[in-house]
């Protein structure tokens, strides 16, 4: 049985002021059923974490492919690891599309990140493009096989399913669509994983909300949501959670 995971992305927002006030507010829910993660931005995981109690898991937002040098701006995975960082989102679309991450710089971090004992979510997803063009199908399967090409074992691995013209724009995948391409997923894992594609967590992202969160999650093949902008209020994201949790 697949434990569901509620995980948030909270971008380019909140300084680490407010992320301490949204961790006074959530450390007063309790949670048992599910999985909890949030990613704030770097200067604040430290102090986040600290502040917020253990049950839910902080995770950086990105992470560089490189062991450390002259990489100004960059971030390395020994450096999520001083301060009991273990989880990095990685391949997210807006990396993809405005920080130009190709799925080759995507594969690189995911084994750099997986090496050096980091779990990982890796996101993908079709643009709006592809999805008329009927060929979100042989998008994600290229993006997915590419993003892990390589790696060989997948226990640290969660996938996030998210389209891209969902994320941000208030259009939510129909929980349908979003069960069946979270089902491709894990035939496609299944056909070059084998077993592990039954245990792989697979999420979806794209517009979750408390109002259509309980819905997505229902579905059989969809193991949690990653969250951006309903998880930057402590009580919309608390309504997600308990969505997970009413199951
Ligand atoms: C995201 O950032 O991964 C995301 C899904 O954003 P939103 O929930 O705002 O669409």
């Amino acid at each position: 049985m697949r434990k569901k995971y509620i995980c948030g992305n909270w971008k380019m927002n909140k300084t680490s002021s407010d992320a301490l006030e949204f961790a006074k507010k959530i450390n007063d829910f309790d949670f048992e059923k599910v999985d909890v993660l949030i990613a704030p931005s770097f200067v604040c995981l430290e102090s986040f974490r600290k502040n917020l109690k253990n049950e839910i898991i902080v995770a950086g937002q990105n992470v560089s492919e490189f062991d450390d040098g002259a990489y100004t701006g960059e971030v390395s995975t020994s450096m999520l690891k001083d301060i009991s960082v273990n989880d990095v989102i990685i391949g997210h679309s807006e990396r993809r599309e405005k920080f130009f991450e190709s799925d080759e710089i995507v594969n690189s971090k995911v084994k750099k990140a997986l090496e050096d004992g980091l779990s990982v979510i890796l996101c993908l997803g079709e643009s709006l493009e592809k999805k008329e063009e009927n060929k979100a199908v042989e998008f994600v399967r290229e993006e997915l096989l590419k993003s892990l090409d390589g790696v060989k074992n997948l226990d640290k691995v969660t996938i996030a399913y998210e389209p891209i013209w969902a994320i941000g724009t208030g259009k939510t995948c129909s929980s349908e669509d979003a069960e069946n391409m979270c089902k491709e997923i894990r035939n496609i894992i299944d056909e070059k994983y084998g077993e592990i594609s039954q245990q792989i967590r697979i999420l979806y992202g794209g517009s979750v909300k408390p109002a259509n969160a309980g819905e997505i999650l229902s579905k059989e093949n969809i193991d949690g949501v990653l969250v951006g902008g309903a998880s930057l209020k402590a009580e919309d994201f608390i309504e997600i959670i308990k969505a997970g949790e009413n199951l």
